[in-house]
């Protein structure tokens, strides 16, 4: 049940007569999904979104089917015309990496990175950055990684010896004892509301016993209310009050949250890019000692082309560590 809303700007147009399945907020807020880089996807632009303005949660009510989405995965999502190109080269490339290098930073304040025989697993892995950081950093890791792109997943494999799976419950099928380190990285916000309980279950099996730590990052969308945004292909629009709350009710025990990046992109800082581009295994461990001093006033990653993250009170992205609760 629906009724117009005059008095709300845009760009939320009408009420949603349903419960906040987070805070229990009743009366939730409704628009239409915005989908820029896929026109041509039919069950994208038939989406709406709901939020709740009590604790800036938003979902999609009726994602599309499972098979739409695994096979938009599987073939369009890091093809050729999206901005998750996989074959990305030179420039293209350098946002991916020194925000792996960040995250990187962010896990080692918490599990030592160069123990032997680390395992890492890296929930859609894209272009590998963290997974090739961490065996430059620590040769006897044993890197694994989720994802769904045939050709992402072949590269992985061929270029960085990386074990791919297409899913967690295949790697909890060849490695029960789960991960020391698993990495998130901008993977939640892809998952529908109806099946987010289940998959952080998952994430929770993998990690290895009370020591296994998990990286969960995620676009900040607790302005979601107020601030005209790109929607496509994301299903959850996490504020960080949500956030904490969905992760703690898993069982998840949050470790550390950190707010970062800008929300309009901002030039990339060239002393420090330039510092990145010959990574050597001896220039990381001297970075992620930096890192280690500073990442909680600054941070560097990327979002969608911000090639800076600061620490800052707003934030463009969420950065959570987790551990078994
Ligand atoms: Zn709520």
């Amino acid at each position: 049940m629906s009724q117009p809303l005059l008095d709300l700007p845009e760009p939320f147009k009408w009420t949603v007569d349903s419960v906040c399945a987070v805070c229990g907020k009743e009366g939730l807020l409704g628009r239409r999904y915005r989908n820029e880089y896929w026109p041509d996807l039919e069950f994208f632009n038939q989406l709406t979104v709901v939020a709740c303005s009590g604790c800036g949660f938003g979902y999609v009510p009726h994602p599309p089917t499972d098979t739409e989405l695994e096979t938009f995965y599987a073939t369009r999502y890091r093809g050729p015309s999206s901005p998750y190109f996989v074959w990305r080269r030179g420039p293209g490339r350098e946002p991916f990496r020194s925000r792996a290098l960040s995250q990187l930073g962010s896990v080692s304040r918490h599990t030592d990175l160069r123990r032997p025989g680390h395992i890492v697993l890296d929930v859609g892995a894209g272009l590998g950055e963290v997974l090739r950081l961490q065996t430059i950093l620590n040769p006897t890791s044993r890197c694994f990684a989720v994802e769904q792109d045939l050709h992402a997943r072949t590269d992985l494999e061929r270029r960085l010896a990386v074990a791919g799976t297409t899913s967690i419950s295949d790697f909890l099928t060849v490695h029960p004892e789960g991960a020391d380190v698993v990495v998130l990285s901008h993977v939640l916000e892809h998952i529908s509301h109806m099946d987010l309980a289940s998959f952080l279950l998952l994430v929770r099996d993998a990690l290895r016993g009370s020591g296994g730590i998990a990286l969960i990052e995620v676009p900040n969308d607790d302005s979601i209310l107020g601030l005209p945004s790109e929607d496509s292909p994301h299903l959850l629009f996490f504020s960080e009050k949500a956030l904490r709350e969905l992760l703690s009710r898993s069982g998840l025990e949050i470790l550390c949250v950190e707010r970062l990046g800008q929300r309009t992109p901002v030039a990339p800082s060239s002393p420090r890019l330039a510092r990145l581009k010959n990574l050597k295994r001896f220039s990381l461990i001297a970075s992620l000692a930096d890192l280690r001093g500073q990442a909680s006033q600054r941070g560097r990653a990327d979002w969608f082309g911000v090639t800076e993250l600061t620490a800052s009170p707003v934030g463009s992205v969420l950065r959570v560590i987790v551990r078994q609760a």
